[in-house]
């Protein structure tokens, strides 16, 4: 029987089925021996450890949620809860996933004909294509619903890309990035699988990044890029796609960042009981045991919030401000908690071998992507008030 986390101090995890939970046991298992012994190292040199792309196929991590190549039926919660746990032990590898299997797997089964589906899903389930998400560009992040300048013009049954991406994670090793343009003829978003080989498609490497390091990030130039009309995602016919593919990740994200949390709590826990200062462990000091005490807190309030998110959207009834609070608030308790697990640690809080430092900078990353947490509380001002008051 798997156990719980320690840190799940409410047992929620006990609400999985055993199927889930023996998987979620896998997961942990893998990671715990595979992926936490490396994690920092890569991190330092800012490479993606790719020898563990396989065995997370073999673990059932990339299309989880979708029925063509699922391993088992399974939940939203559950999902939720396998995010967690590789946010927990690397972020860079969880965010990995999150863009194979969240965005570009999910573009492709939410926007994707049946035949397209057949044709890419398995081979990503297994790992043998890598996908990339090519949304937001340079000019155009938190206003990519309406901002877009990358245009999709078509000629005959070819359509002629041209514009530019910005932050596409794995594009520097992706096979296939789903590309999504304005069509210039009726201005709508369409989303295009651009295999990386096609002429005029260049990914360059973001470098010198503070956080996410394995995690490689390209900027992308599409300079007439041919496609033919196959490969565009035949129901995507419109931003309201794209929208529906990020309100299945974004509560995920949410999951992610409380194992990152999780991650540093654990470090800061372990670090307090041997740490000596005035003569006994800093655990047994009132204040260090308040910052303890406080993170775990933000932890068990926001697998409370997501929890209840994701048994919505297993439910059918979890709306797009569902998922931004929960991204919204997840994130803002993360960023606080590392802050307050780096201070336990004092000075060696900022060196990576302690084991809070990593979870400390790659938080600023999901704080960001996703929607930032402007652009989620404005989701949810929209559904309280009534009132858009993005523009
Ligand atoms: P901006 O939109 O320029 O925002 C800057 C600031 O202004 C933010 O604080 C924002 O909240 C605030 N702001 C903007 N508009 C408003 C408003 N109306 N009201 C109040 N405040 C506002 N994108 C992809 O397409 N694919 C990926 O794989 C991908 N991976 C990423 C990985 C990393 C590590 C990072 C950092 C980003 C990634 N992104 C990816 C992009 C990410 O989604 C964007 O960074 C994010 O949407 C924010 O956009 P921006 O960075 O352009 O910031």
């Amino acid at each position: 029987d798997t156990p719980l986390l320690e840190s799940d101090f409410y047992r929620f995890q006990e609400g999985l089925t055993p199927r889930e939970r023996e998987s979620l046991g896998q997961l942990r298992a893998y990671l715990e021996a595979e992926v936490r012994p490396i994690a920092d190292q890569y991190w330092a040199r800012a490479e993606f450890p790719t020898q563990t792309i396989a065995p997370l196929a073999e673990l059932g991590m990339y299309g989880p949620s979708i029925p063509l190549v699922r391993h088992f039926e399974n939940s939203a919660v559950f999902r939720g809860w396998a995010a967690l746990e590789l946010g927990r032990i690397d972020a860079g590898v969880s965010t990995f996933i999150g863009v194979q299997s969240g965005l570009a797997m999910n573009s492709i089964a939410v926007g994707g004909s049946d035949e397209q589906q057949q044709e890419w899903l398995p081979r990503m389930a297994r790992g043998e294509v890598v996908g990339a998400f090519g949304l937001t560009e340079p000019l155009s992040g938190s206003d990519s619903a309406r901002g877009l300048r990358t245009t999709a013009r078509r000629e005959g049954e070819t359509w002629v890309l041209d514009g530019e991406k910005r932050w596409i994670g794995n594009a520097t090793f992706a096979d296939v990035v789903v590309i999504w343009a304005k069509d210039v003829a009726d201005e709508q978003v369409k989303g295009f699988l651009v295999t990386t080989d096609t002429p005029g498609f260049t990914a360059t490497k973001i470098e010198d990044k503070i956080a996410l390091r394995t995690v490689q990030n390209a900027d992308i130039v599409l300079d007439g890029v041919r496609v033919p009309e196959s490969r565009r995602l035949q129901r995507a016919d419109s931003f309201r796609t794209t929208a529906a593919v990020l309100r299945l990740t974004r509560t995920e994200v949410a999951w992610q960042a409380i194992g990152i949390a999780i991650g540093a709590y654990e470090a800061a826990l372990d670090y307090a009981r041997e740490r000596i200062q005035f003569g006994k462990p800093i655990a047994a000091h009132q204040m260090v045991q308040d910052l303890l005490v406080r993170s775990l807190m933000n932890i068990t309030a926001s697998i409370a919030l997501c929890t209840q998110a994701s048994a919505m959207q297993d439910q059918g009834i979890g709306g797009d401000e569902h998922s931004a609070m929960a991204k919204a608030f997840a994130t803002a308790k993360m960023r606080e908690t590392v802050g307050w697990c780096r201070e336990v640690q004092g000075g060696n809080g900022i060196v990576l071998d302690k084991g809070v430092a990593r979870f400390f900078s790659d938080a600023e990353a999901i704080y960001s992507y996703e929607g930032t947490r402007e652009v989620n509380t404005l989701i949810v001002g929209r559904a309280i008030t009534g009132q858009a008051a993005f523009v």
